[in-house]
């Protein structure tokens, strides 16, 4: 069976001797790919099987066999993310945490327009590359079903709390006033309870920005999650902070690309 489908590569992998596996991220799941002798000099479809790559690619398939590609052509290439190192590795990430958050048929349309926005941001420098980072993060965290509520406190349910903390392990927000009682209430009944809630759950403090900039990752509009400034450094560095550690704490890992990227930056 011929076709055409419109994917960004996430991955390609030398594969025999000449040629790739190409995993890709379509609006319909992610699939991997066949490239036959693309590793050879004539090869007329090399271009569009480089990691980043957006194309529409003919493919051929016989019955529930691998696909392989027959030609295409690329519809954005992300040129410039090759031409800086920090841009490059982030971009990998990116691509590595899509691909760990997509399924093969199953719907993939937000995480593809995510991924590809989020491409785009970096290459055109849209915000500093840390706030597209935790952007990126938060939003594949809660398209994927691990979406936090930061509306209001998960203990007194006020919503206005000047100190709040993100419970990253339950995905909720708890201001100080109840973070102490809670504190002081296991203290005094239980002590050995004490150490057992600080160490089970993990807690970040949250700047007003940055909890504000957390809930407008999650719930913009998908065109407009990058069109927001974090005046202060400190604001920055929490929502980073924050919205990395809530993404790897529940993919359970973190990534060779991710170290990668923070030991430039
Ligand atoms: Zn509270």
């Amino acid at each position: 069976m011929l076709y055409t489908v419109d994917g960004l590569v996430l991955q390609a992998k030398n594969y025999g001797e000449n040629d790739k596996l190409v995993t890709i991220l379509t609006a319909d799941g992610k699939q991997t790919l066949i490239a036959k002798g693309v590793r050879s000099m004539k090869s007329k479809y090399k271009n569009i099987t480089e990691p980043f790559v957006y194309a529409n690619f003919e493919l051929n398939q016989k019955g529930s066999a691998i696909a392989w590609i027959k030609g295409g052509s690329s519809i954005e290439i992300f040129y410039n993310l090759r031409e800086d190192v920090g841009k490059l590795f982030l971009a990998t990430y990116v691509c590595d945490v899509a691909n760990e958050l997509s399924g093969e048929r199953v719907e993939c349309k937000d995480m593809l327009r995510l991924t590809l926005n989020t491409l785009y941001a970096i290459m055109n420098d849209l915000r500093p590359l840390s706030q597209i980072k935790a952007v990126f993060e938060m939003r594949a965290a809660a398209i994927s079903g691990y979406c936090p509520n930061l509306d209001y406190c998960e203990e007194c349910e006020n919503e206005n709390a000047e100190l709040t903390y993100f419970d990253i392990t339950n995905g909720a927000l708890i201001c100080s006033e109840c973070l102490n009682r809670r504190g002081q209430i296991v203290k005094k009944n239980l002590s050995l309870a004490y150490d057992d809630i600080r160490e089970r759950n993990v807690l970040i403090p949250l700047t007003p920005a940055s909890r504000s900039a957390i809930r407008f990752s999650i719930g913009a509009p998908a065109e407009k999650i990058f069109s927001f400034s974090l005046s202060e450094a400190e604001d920055l560095k929490t929502f980073s902070k924050a919205c990395e550690e809530y993404l790897l704490y529940h993919l359970g890992h973190g990534f060779d690309s991710l170290d990668l990227y923070h030991s430039i930056l």
